[in-house]
C-alpha cells in the first residue's frame, strides 16, 4: 500500500510543520538496512524555545478547560489516529519490522487509551477533591473552610519510546495522561520512527486546531537527546518529564532535572528483568506448558518488552529438567529476527556474550542462524546459573533487552527467598503455583510485593492490559517513582499536583469544589464520599 499521507520530514510547532535548517538524518528499516525517506530535520533550540513558550501560553486556557472540553480533544485526536491507521501500521512496519498485526494491536491501543482518558475526565470524580467545610463555632479555634483538588503542573516533556511506536510514543500514554489531566506536552520524537511519529504528531495537530485549542498544546521535536533532550529538561517552562527507555538515558536525564534551578518530577520507566517463580505442585504438573508459555513470552516482539521474563526461578530437581529441556527444544526451532535498530540489536548481542563469558553461565539452547540475517536480527538465547553464583554476582540479573532469558536453579527453600531479596526493583513478577504452592510460598509473595509493581500468577507478564487498576511501575531502576505507573488511567496522577483553597467565596472556587456540586462528581466532604451538594451551614 502507497501511503497518501504528505511527510514532511519536520517537527510542528504551533500546529505548524517547520521549514528544516538544521541537521539531517533519515529513518531506517531495520529488516532490510534501507533508508527510508522523506529526510528529517532536526529542531534548532530556537525551535524548541518557540515550543516551549507556546506552551506556557496555552496552559493558561488548557489548565482550565472544563473535563467534558478535554475530552473532546483526547477524541478527537483519537479519531484523527483512527482515519489513517493503515498508512500508520503500514509506515511503524517499515521503521521497526514490528509485525503489521501487533502494529494494528498496537494501534487499537493507542486509540482505546485516550478514549478510556476521556471517559475518566467528563466523568470528573478524578480530580480527587475534598472539602472540610468551615467551622466558624468550633472552639478553642474556628476551623476555616479549606477544600482541595488535583491541578495540572504544567508542559510536560515527553521521550517517545523506541519498542512502542504508537502506545508509548507520540500519542501515547504519558501524551494521553499529560493531557488529560490539562498539560501541554512537547514529545521529543524517537529517532527510530520518524515518519511514524510525524503521521501521528500530525493527527494530533489537526485536533488540536479542529477543537479550538491553542496551538502550543502540542510540539512534536526532532533531534538528538544530547541536544533536544537535554534542553527540554533544562527548559524552565517544562514542569515534568515522562520517558521510556534505558537505564542509562533515564537516569542521566533524571539527574538533569534534579539539578536545574528548579527540580521537576520525572517518571522514567527504565529497566525491569521480570522474574518469574514456578513452584513445585504447578513445575509438576503443568511443567511443559509453562516452558511454552514463557518460550512465547520472552520472545514475544524479539524479546523487546519492558516486561519480558528475563529470569526464571527453578529448583533442582526432575521436574524442573524436564521443563528446561522443553525450553531448550522450543529456543532451537526459535526464528531469528530482525530487532527495532541496528544498536539495540548490537547492544543485545553483547549483553548476551557478556553473559556467556561469565564462568558460572551455560548456554542452554540459542536459535539457529540462517544465511540471510541481517546485522539487525537478534538470536534467541537461553541460559542457566547457578542460584549460589548468581547470589556472588547480582549484577548478572541485569536487564539483557531481546529474546533471551536466564534459568536460576535453585537448592530449597532458604535459597529462593535469599534469591528474591536480592532482586533489583521490577516491573512485574510472575508466579506459577497451585492455591497450596502459594499458601506455602506466602513468604515469597511478601518480599515480591516490595520489588514489583505488578504480582502475576499463572500468567506471563507481557501484555499490559490498559485499565483503572493497572499498574506498570515499580521500585528503582523499573522506573524513578515507585508510586506512579505509566499504563492505565491512574497515571493521570503523574502531571498533577494537589493545590488547596482556603476560605475562598463559592463563585471564585472552581466547579469541582462549589458547594452546590454542578458537575455531580464524587467528593470527600467531611470525610465521608458523596456526590450530594455540601449541606447548607454544615
Ligand atoms: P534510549 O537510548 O534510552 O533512548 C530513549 C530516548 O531518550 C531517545 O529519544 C534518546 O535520544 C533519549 N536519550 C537517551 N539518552 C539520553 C541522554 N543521556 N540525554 C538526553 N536524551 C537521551 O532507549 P532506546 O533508544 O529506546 O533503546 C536503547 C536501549 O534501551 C535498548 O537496547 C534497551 O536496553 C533499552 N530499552 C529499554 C526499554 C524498557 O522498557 N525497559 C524500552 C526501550 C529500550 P536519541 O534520539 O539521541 O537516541
Amino acid at each position: 500500500m502507497l501511503s497518501t499521507i504528505a511527510l514532511r520530514g519536520a517537527s510542528i510547532v504551533g500546529g505548524e510543520s517547520l521549514a528544516g535548517a538544521g541537521d539531517t538524518f533519515y529513518g531506517f528499516d531495520p529488516a532490510t538496512g534501507g533508508r527510508l525517506d522523506p529526510e528529517y530535520h532536526c529542531a534548532s533550540l530556537d525551535d524548541l524555545n518557540r515550543a516551549a513558550a507556546l506552551a506556557e501560553e496555552a496552559f493558561t486556557t488548557y489548565g482550565k478547560l472544563p473535563g467534558r472540553e478535554k475530552a473532546r480533544s483526547l477524541r478527537a485526536i483519537a479519531a484523527g489516529i483512527e482515519a489513517i491507521v493503515p498508512e500508520l501500521v503500514e509506515r511503524a512496519h517499515r521503521e521497526t519490522a514490528l509485525p503489521e498485526a501487533r502494529l494494528k494491536g498496537e494501534s487499537a491501543r493507542t486509540i482505546n487509551q485516550l478514549r478510556l482518558f476521556a471517559q475518566v475526565v467528563e466523568e470528573g470524580s478524578w480530580v480527587n477533591a475534598r472539602i472540610d467545610p468551615a467551622q466558624p463555632a468550633r472552639t478553642p479555634l474556628p476551623r476555616s473552610d479549606i477544600r482541595s483538588m488535583m491541578r495540572p503542573l504544567g508542559p510536560v516533556a515527553v521521550f517517545g519510546a523506541s519498542n512502542f511506536p504508537l502506545a508509548f510514543s507520540v500519542a501515547g500514554g504519558d501524551t494521553a495522561a499529560a493531557f488529560a489531566a490539562g498539560n501541554p506536552v512537547l514529545v521529543k520524537a524517537h529517532h527510530a520512527h520518524p515518519g511514524t511519529s510525524e503521521m501521528v504528531g500530525q493527527a494530533i495537530a489537526r485536533a488540536v486546531k479542529e477543537c479550538g485549542l491553542p496551538s502550543g498544546v502540542f510540539a512534536l521535536l526532532f533531534g538528538p537527546g544530547s541536544q533536544i533532550g537535554t534542553a527540554l529538561v533544562d527548559h524552565p517552562n517544562v514542569k515534568a518529564v515522562g520517558f521510556t527507555g534505558s537505564l542509562a538515558g533515564g537516569k542521566a536525564l533524571m539527574e538533569r532535572a534534579a539539578a536545574r534551578p528548579e527540580p521537576i518530577p520525572c517518571f522514567m520507566e527504565m529497566s525491569s528483568v521480570n522474574p518469574v517463580f514456578v513452584l513445585p505442585e504447578a513445575l509438576r504438573t503443568r511443567g511443559a506448558q509453562i516452558a511454552g508459555g514463557l518460550f512465547g513470552s520472552f520472545t514475544l516482539g524479539v524479546g523487546q518488552f519492558c516486561t519480558k521474563p528475563g529470569l526464571v526461578f527453578l529448583p533442582r530437581n526432575a521436574d524442573a529438567d524436564a521443563l528446561v529441556a522443553e525450553l531448550k527444544t522450543q529456543v532451537e526451532k526459535a526464528a531469528v529476527s530482525p530487532m527495532l535498530t541496528e544498536g539495540i540489536a548490537k547492544s543485545y548481542s553483547s549483553g548476551v556474550a557478556a553473559r556467556q563469558a561469565h564462568g558460572a553461565v551455560e548456554t542452554l539452547a540459542r536459535a539457529g542462524v540462517s544465511d540471510g540475517a541481517g546485522s539487525s536480527c537478534a538470536v534467541p538465547v537461553v541460559m542457566q546459573i547457578e542460584g549460589r553464583d548468581l547470589l556472588r554476582d547480582p549484577k548478572l540479573a541485569g536487564e539483557v533487552f531481546g529474546p533471551s532469558t536466564l534459568v536460576i536453579r535453585y537448592e530449597n527453600r532458604d535459597e529462593l527467598m535469599a534469591l528474591a531479596r536480592s532482586l533489583e526493583g521490577q516491573l512485574t513478577a510472575t508466579l506459577h503455583g497451585t492455591e497450596a504452592d502459594l499458601a506455602a510460598f506466602a513468604g515469597l509473595v511478601t518480599v515480591l510485593e516490595r520489588k514489583a509493581g505488578r504480582l502475576i500468577v499463572n500468567g506471563f507478564p507481557t501484555g499490559v492490559e490498559v485499565c483503572h487498576a493497572m499498574v506498570h511501575g515499580g521500585p528503582y531502576p523499573a522506573t524513578s517513582d515507585s508510586r506512579a505507573t505509566s499504563v492505565g488511567t491512574y497515571s493521570i496522577y503523574r502531571f498533577v499536583r494537589p493545590v488547596c483553597y482556603q476560605d475562598f467565596p463559592q463563585p471564585a472556587l472552581p466547579d469541582e469544589l462549589k458547594d452546590e456540586n454542578p458537575l455531580g462528581i464524587w467528593r470527600l466532604v467531611d470525610g465521608n464520599w458523596t456526590r450530594e451538594a455540601v449541606p447548607a451551614h454544615s
